[in-house]
């Protein structure tokens, strides 16, 4: 029989409890920095290198950090289920729990890119330095999708929600667009469970006809929804 497909949109709140802050539960600071100068073209322009430092503190706390029971639970559902994770997140901790299949939709910390051809993108694990450029000269930049960019991995992630028969939501505050509107693409009807301890349904999710909220931390409440699912597929 073919596997069914899942597909699990993941924010930060699934990475919080391995120690990396959210920003809206931190009043709308990211480790206390307005977002807009951290995360934007703008922010970019202004002050270079406050943004590289503010990702290269980021790429150290990384090291510091290991995935949780919530990453760890998700790849289980891979026994049963064709599994694809879309996450919001630029860490690598459901990599490191052992998904198989993980799409970043706001880019990778571990990650930069060129500033003139955006199609230049290389492994880096350490700090970006000024002197880091790509080979065609221009200095590279982190990986990030900022605020106000386009985002090239929108496409693929709308396709693979269009055919997943089960959709789970889980640590979002759902009001990054166009990630917060992803739910829109799935087949209407199919169930949709979502993972948060103070749940903020957006209107898309109010129209969903066959929706589950579990207002739990992603440690407890994931694990619980893994075995509901697993049990089902027995
Ligand atoms: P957000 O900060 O806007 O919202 C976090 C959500 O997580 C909230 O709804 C909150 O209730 C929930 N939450 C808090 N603790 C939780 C827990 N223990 N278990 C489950 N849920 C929990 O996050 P967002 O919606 O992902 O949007 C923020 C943007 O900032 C993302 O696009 C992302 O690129 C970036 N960001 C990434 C990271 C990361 O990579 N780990 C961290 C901070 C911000």
């Amino acid at each position: 029989m073919k596997k069914k497909n899942i597909v699990i949109l993941t924010g930060a709140g699934i990475s919080a409890e391995s120690g990396i802050k959210t920003f809206r539960d931190s009043n709308g600071l990211w480790e206390g920095h307005d977002v807009m100068e951290v995360a934007s073209p703008q922010g970019w322009r202004n002050n270079r290198s406050l943004v590289q430092d503010f990702y290269n503190q980021r790429r150290k706390q990384l090291k510091e950090v290991s995935p949780n029971q919530g990453h760890l639970s998700l790849v289980e559902l891979e026994k049963a289920f064709n599994v694809c994770i879309i996450t919001q997140n630029v860490d690598d901790l459901h990599e490191r729990a052992g998904s198989s299949r993980v799409v970043h939709l706001h880019g990778e910390l571990l990650k930069a890119r060129s500033t003139v051809d955006p199609s230049l993108v290389y492994e880096w694990n350490d700090d970006i330095s000024e002197n880091d450029k790509c080979e065609k000269g221009s200095q590279l930049r982190p990986h990030i999708v900022w605020f106000g960019e386009a985002v090239p991995m929108l496409e693929q992630a709308a396709m693979l929600t269009s055919v997943a028969d089960i959709m789970i939501i889980v640590g979002t505050s759902l009001q990054v667009y166009p990630a917060a509107g992803l739910s829109a693409y799935a087949p209407s009807g199919i169930p949709i469970f979502y993972v948060d301890p103070f749940p903020k349904t957006n209107a898309e999710l109010n129209g969903a006809q066959n929706l589950t909220v579990i207002s739990e931390k992603a440690t407890t409440g994931i694990p619980k929804l893994v075995q509901i699912l697993m049990e089902k597929m027995k």
